[in-house]
């Protein structure tokens, strides 16, 4: 580890939580009673917690490893801060969501380490509450309904560089109003023909204050209160009004909603002084979005490669889902290792995926047990060996952990090796096979190689060798023979075959879309399949289990593997080998 960052280390974030704290500025709410009567708090937390984060998915797509990241600090901050972190579905969209979403957002929370206890909530499940505290805004003149088109709306609101000016609804009187807003939640009116709009300034500097629309009509159906509403909340209107009700105290979110933080405040200061919010209020905070070299982390981008089949689903282990992470075997505990590495900043930047893959190899090499495979065999003949014999070489579990214990692998006259540790014409240097030269088959003898065999075609087939009986591993006689390689191997009458999916990376493009459509960058061969030879023990491997194919990688076995038929992802290699 070169650049530490753990989470005891200190951050933006904690420095105002640390304030706050100092400041008790969260007491009043802590111990604060029953909310008065205009304040129809939803299920307002009752365990005492210091500070209050929460986690906001929309269920709208599968988490990816940039939602990692913001998984492990809200949970992360609340855990050592002992507060309570909520997991809330932000589900105001109900064009887009769905319940598959809900569900697989719960698991990968949950595969990461972390437990929302009591607190899951959904943003639907404020509707009433938001309903009301509309009404409300109608009733003391900061809302209103606009019936201009979209398209006149958009003429209307300005430009970054130039403000924009009232419509011409904005000063309806508040009866008309009132009477509009119930005629569309009743859903007398067609979608598009009126939003409600919070009355705040069209000249404002900042285009998120230009009355923005709180309620759309939307003649859909919502995956949990079905057909009650035809409007919706925007998410600008919904979110803080969520988190002040929940009582969070630190609203963490990502640097694009920087500008919307005038619009958080705006809402939930005037809904305070209508008395529909208690103080104090939670405060927005936002961080900057993990970005990562050759990866998409737009769900929408995500969405477009599941529904083109340009990846065979949400969980394909090239995706960088976290279902995705999963079955392709990066472990949780490499995200946590990765996310302290990377730090939290306001400032946006790039991080390199090998600094991914990197933390994924540390965690892997600590926990994984070693086997041999051999991915590109060939058949190592050993001439002085006798037929049908065999014996056992004793290799162990993880070379750094001696408890972990040993296992032993067969050895007898034919066996399989790599190709590439055999080479007909040896580049300079070449320490493994080739005629003439000795080598030691790990944990087993020394062999030196006499000759090997060729097809029609010119390929080798064979690879012929001689064993020294009393060179074997372990035994007092292996010293006498100084050999400069090392090769693995596995004994081809007890091997079994299996099925490897090698992965590279699934875009090009160090910054995927950057100069031409995202789907261009894609990396035509991020995929092969391959048939290997591994050690017989590998017999009881179950579904996620993860190895190290010794001198090869981290390998884990595929949700598609049967006892019958093993099948393994190449989660990442033993070192960086890649290559633009
Ligand atoms: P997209 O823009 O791809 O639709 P999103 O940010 O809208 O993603 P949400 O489901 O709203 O997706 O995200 C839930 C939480 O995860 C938000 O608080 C968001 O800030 C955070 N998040 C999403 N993407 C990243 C990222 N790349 N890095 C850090 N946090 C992220
Ligand atoms: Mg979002």
């Amino acid at each position: 580890m070169t650049e530490k960052n753990t989470a005891s280390d200190s951050n933006f974030i904690k420095t105002i939580i640390d304030s706050d704290l100092k400041n008790d500025i969260f007491k009043a709410r802590r111990w604060k009673g029953s909310p008065g009567e205009k304040q129809s708090h939803a299920d307002a937390p009752i365990d005492h917690a210091k500070i209050r984060t929460r986690f906001p998915p929309e269920p709208n797509g599968y988490l990816h490893i940039g939602h990692a990241k913001s998984i492990f600090l809200n949970f992360g901050l609340a855990k050592e801060y002992g507060g309570s972190c909520h997991l809330r579905f932000d589900d105001t969209n109900p064009s887009t969501e769905n319940v598959e979403y809900v569900d697989s957002i719960r698991e990968s929370v949950k595969w990461l380490g972390f437990d929302w206890e009591e607190h899951e909530y959904f943003s639907s499940g404020y509707f009433e509450n938001l309903h009301t505290f509309a009404i409300g805004l109608i009733e003391s003149g900061d809302a209103y309904v606009d019936s201009l088109s979209a398209d006149e709306m958009r003429e209307y609101r300005g430009t970054l560089t130039s403000p924009g000016k009232n419509s011409p609804y904005r000063d309806r009187p508040i009866e008309e109003n009132l009477k509009l807003f119930s005629e569309m939640r009743n859903g007398k009116h067609a979608e598009g023909s009126h939003v409600l709009r919070l009355k705040i300034d069209m000249a404002s500097p900042n285009v998120n204050l230009r009355d923005p629309v709180a309620y759309r009509i939307k003649h859909v159906e919502h995956h949990r209160t079905g057909d009650t509403w035809p409007i919706y909340p925007s998410y600008d209107f919904t979110h803080g009004v969520s988190d002040a009700l929940e009582n969070i105290t630190h609203s963490i979110c990502t640097l694009e909603f920087e500008d919307h933080r005038p619009l958080y405040n705006w809402i939930n200061e005037k809904l305070l002084s209508l008395g529909y919010l208690q103080s104090p209020l939670p405060q927005q905070i936002e961080f900057a979005r993990l970005n990562l070299s050759h990866v998409v982390l737009s769900k929408r981008k995500l969405i477009q490669l599941v529904n083109e089949n340009h990846v065979e689903g949400w969980d394909d282990p090239r995706m960088p889902t976290l279902v995705g992470a999963r079955r392709r075997g990066y472990p949780p505990e490499g995200f946590k290792l990765f996310t302290d590495r990377i730090g939290v900043s306001k400032a946006d930047s790039w991080i390199d995926y090998t600094v991914f893959e990197d933390c994924m190899r540390e965690v892997l090499n600590e926990q994984t047990l070693r086997k041999v495979a051999v991915l590109n065999p060939i058949k190592l003949v050993i001439e002085n060996y006798e037929d049908g014999s065999s014996e056992l070489c004793e290799a162990p579990n993880h070379p750094q952990k001696e408890a972990l214990g040993s296992r032993t692998i067969s050895f007898s006259k034919n066996l399989w090796i790599e190709r590439e540790d055999f080479a007909e014409d040896p580049p300079k240097g070449y320490r493994r096979l080739f005629v003439g030269n000795s080598v030691r088959l790990r944990y087993g003898y020394v062999v030196k190689c006499t000759g090997f065999e060729k097809d029609a075609n010119g390929e080798i087939t064979e690879v012929r060798c001689e064993y020294f009986p009393d060179s074997k591993s372990g035994t007092p006689g292996a010293d006498n023979y100084k050999v400069k390689g090392n090769i693995h191997w596995v004994d081809s009458a007890t091997a079994k075959e299996a099925t490897v999916i090698l992965f590279d990376r699934l875009f090009q493009h160090e910054r995927p879309g950057s100069e031409r459509d995202f789907l261009e960058d894609l990396n035509k061969a991020s995929k092969e399949e391959i048939r290997v030879q591994i050690e017989a023990s590998i017999d009881d491997a179950k579904i996620g289990d993860c190895f190290q194919f010794e001198r090869h990688g981290y390998f884990s076995v595929d949700k598609t593997s049967s006892p019958e038929q093993l099948v393994f992802n190449r989660t990442v290699t033993l070192r960086d080998g890649w290559k633009p």
